[in-house]
């Protein structure tokens, strides 16, 4: 037993640090419980083998070193788990020996992290991690950017410390894996996961880009008397602002409780958020203070964690779906059956081997799960059912969308379709360049691409600005003013930002970040197209692989045929970040005759940096035509229309540069 005690107290351990340190789990939340459940019942049989290095002598994990460490003037406390009916009630019979009639409230659990926030006179001074629960990280900078969090509270007691738990809104959690996948980085295993990396960045600025929220669900400390139970106690929160553990009840009957449970428990991944279990807490604030606590919990509630919920249907099919970069992903098509809260017919069999590491066979009875509550897995296949006519999968040699050969990139699992005019790369590009992050055109989401494309009317982004009204009202159940909206949606991005276009390109590794660190360094696009492998991996964050992609992707004559197109279509091709002064704007000039100070390109530059246009030929749109030595045609025709003049002083004295 001894060998077995030990071997259980190093494997949690390192489970614990990849947890905790790493914010990467190697092992599902439930094995981790059921290892650490049986550790428990063996240390107290045989409590002369107990380890004081046993994960169960402390709670969660050591404060990071980057971070000052903050001891809480509370301590924020573990739960005691249960994993069943019986397990519950024992904890109810165990509450019973202390309190005669005690009164239950069941809450959500949410699988987040948990913060504890400090108030001083109204106003928030500090937020810290649990860490062991006696000290923690300072993260108050990064839980700044959480906007649930109210900085300031009016009518609040002197001194003031809640305690909740941070989580990332699942909304959130998929978005960002969707980017870290599209830039090939590896996705976050869980919401849980994605938040405590992103509550622990260094740099707050990162922290408020993962979209963090916050429910708190116990209050700490008050130095003024708070309401006598946590259901009161919680409304007096939301009262200051707080957002409060929603969906919570009150018991006095156990059983009752225990059905609540269950109710919640359906709820999973039908919330916004993921949740681990349910909590049953005391509400008497009084009776918690005579029931206590041991070592490690209170002694007046128990977390009930939920298994996870695994089903078993049939894989009926595998189908390829080629994304945008063109990776060939097998799906597995699924019998539908009912999982946490939603009906799963898909999941994703990530590449060739996953398929053949858990020999998938189509006919084969699998086991799914959904992992971390939202995405449905295949978990094993069930080989004892394996149907005479289970037929062995292979890889299409061939891209099923375009036909073109596929190829396995050596050191890479995934499959790809290397054609760039592969129509389904093309769909999925033209979804991406009217993305939100990206050229953000409304109303032209994947439905109404596949139908423009289905018509003929487009088959790259550059054909989206030479799109008509009439020939867009004909599709269906477009109707002409969803035309002219769609149109006016089009029109207004070829304002959008530099940063924004080369993001829109869905060239590979270029997420959204890297889109803007480019604007910001090379300020046009042709300065960019010519820009050498050498050139941009002298800019932050670009490595070579980053730099070659770019290269690859301009060398392209279908790329440098886009970019002419977009920019002969009136797409904007420069950073506007570096117009601050817009003087010119709404104007356009001519420039005639040689020009002493400037070169004519220059002339032209310094025109556009201040938001002005520059044409070739006079009409009655010129603003001004700028005259130089030896002006000819130009200068009759602007004095024919009555066109402003100026010349060289005149237009360095309009421009505000120094004489
Ligand atoms: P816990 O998850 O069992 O429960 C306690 C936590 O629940 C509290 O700290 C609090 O933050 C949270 N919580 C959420 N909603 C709450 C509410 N309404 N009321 C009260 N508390 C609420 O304990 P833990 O110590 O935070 O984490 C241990 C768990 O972490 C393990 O049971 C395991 O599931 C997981 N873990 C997994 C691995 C792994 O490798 N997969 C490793 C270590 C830990």
């Amino acid at each position: 037993m001894e060998k077995r005690i030990k071997e259980l107290v190093s494997i949690l351990n390192e489970y614990n640090r990849q947890y905790y340190v790493f914010d990467n789990p190697t092992v599902s939340d439930y094995e981790y419980d059921m290892l650490l459940r049986e550790l428990e019942e063996l240390e107290a049989k045989y409590p002369q083998f107990r380890d004081p290095a046993s994960p169960t002598q402390r709670v969660g994990g050591e404060a990071l070193k980057q971070f000052e460490s903050y001891t809480h003037p509370v301590p924020l406390d573990s739960l005691q788990d249960v994993f069943s009916e019986e397990e519950l009630y024992a904890f109810d019979g165990r509450v019973r020996e202390v309190l005669d009639t005690p009164e239950y409230v069941v809450e959500l659990k949410i699988d987040g992290l948990s913060v504890a926030l400090e108030y001083e006179k109204g106003i928030f001074v500090r937020g810290a991690t649990r860490g062991d629960g006696a000290v923690g990280e300072d993260v108050t900078a990064n839980l700044k950017t959480i906007k649930t969090i109210p900085l300031s509270i009016e009518n609040a007691p002197e001194r003031l410390i809640v305690r909740g738990e941070v989580y990332m809104p699942y909304e959130v959690f998929l978005r960002l894996n969707e980017e870290r996948e599209e830039r090939e980085e590896t996705p976050f295993k869980n919401p849980r996961n994605a938040a405590a990396g992103a509550l622990r960045q260094l740099d707050s600025k990162i922290a408020a880009e993962r979209g963090l929220d916050i429910i708190v669900f116990n209050l700490q400390l008050a130095s003024e008397s708070a309401p006598d139970t946590h259901s009161e106690t919680l409304k007096w929160l939301s009262s200051f602002g707080f957002k409060v553990s929603p969906h919570r009840k009150t018991f006095t009957d156990i059983k009752d409780a225990y059905k609540e449970i269950l109710n919640l428990g359906e709820l999973r991944g039908t919330l916004p958020f993921q949740i681990d279990g349910a909590v049953v807490k005391v509400n008497n604030i009084k009776d918690r203070e005579r029931l206590g606590r041991t070592a490690k919990f209170p002694k007046w509630a128990a977390a009930y964690k939920y298994p996870p919920e695994q089903k078993e249907t049939v894989l009926e099919d595998i189908v390829i779906q080629v994304g945008r970069t063109g990776v060939l992903t097998p799906n597995a098509v699924l019998t539908p059956v009912y999982v946490a809260g939603v009906t799963v017919s898909r999941a994703t069999l990530h590449n060739e081997d996953f398929i053949r590491d858990r020999d998938l066979m189509i006919g084969d009875t699998v086991v799914i799960q959904k992992a971390g509550d939202i995405i449905p897995e295949v978990v094993r296949v069930v080989k004892e059912k394996r149907p005479e006519g289970a037929i062995p999968y292979k890889m299409p040699e061939v891209c099923p969308v375009c036909g073109s050969p596929v190829f396995r990139i050596p050191d890479e699992a995934a499959i790809r379709c290397q054609n760039p005019d592969c129509p389904a790369q093309r769909s999925r590009n033209i979804i991406h360049f009217a993305s939100r992050d990206a050229m953000d055109i409304e109303g032209l989401g994947p439905a109404v691409v596949e139908a423009l494309i289905g018509e003929g009317l487009i088959s790259d982004s550059a054909d989206l600005y030479t799109l008509k009204k009439e020939s867009i009202a004909n599709i269906d159940r477009m109707g002409e003013k969803s035309a002219e909206n769609l149109l006016s949606a089009i029109d207004a991005s070829r304002e959008r930002d530099l940063a924004r276009v080369i993001f829109a390109l869905g060239i590979r590794h270029v997420g959204q970040k890297t889109g803007k660190v480019l604007a910001k360094r090379f300020k046009t696009m042709d300065a960019l197209m010519n820009a050498t492998v050498d050139e941009l991996k002298t800019v932050d964050d670009i490595g070579l692989t980053t730099a070659e992609s770019i290269v690859n992707w301009f060398s392209l004559d279908h790329s440098q045929a886009l970019i002419a197109r977009l920019k002969e279509n009136g797409v904007n091709m420069e950073s506007l970040e570096a117009v601050t002064d817009t003087r010119f704007e709404g104007m356009t000039f001519v420039l005639t005759g040689a020009l002493s100070r400037f070169t004519r390109d220059k002339a032209s530059e310094l025109i556009e940096s201040l938001g002005g246009k520059v044409s070739s030929s006079v009409s009655k749109k010129t603003t001004y035509v700028v005259v130089g030595e030896d002006a000819g045609s130009k200068l009759r025709k602007a004095q024919e229309l009555g066109i402003a003049i100026l010349n060289e002083e005149e237009f360095i004295t309009l421009s505000g540069m120094e004489v």
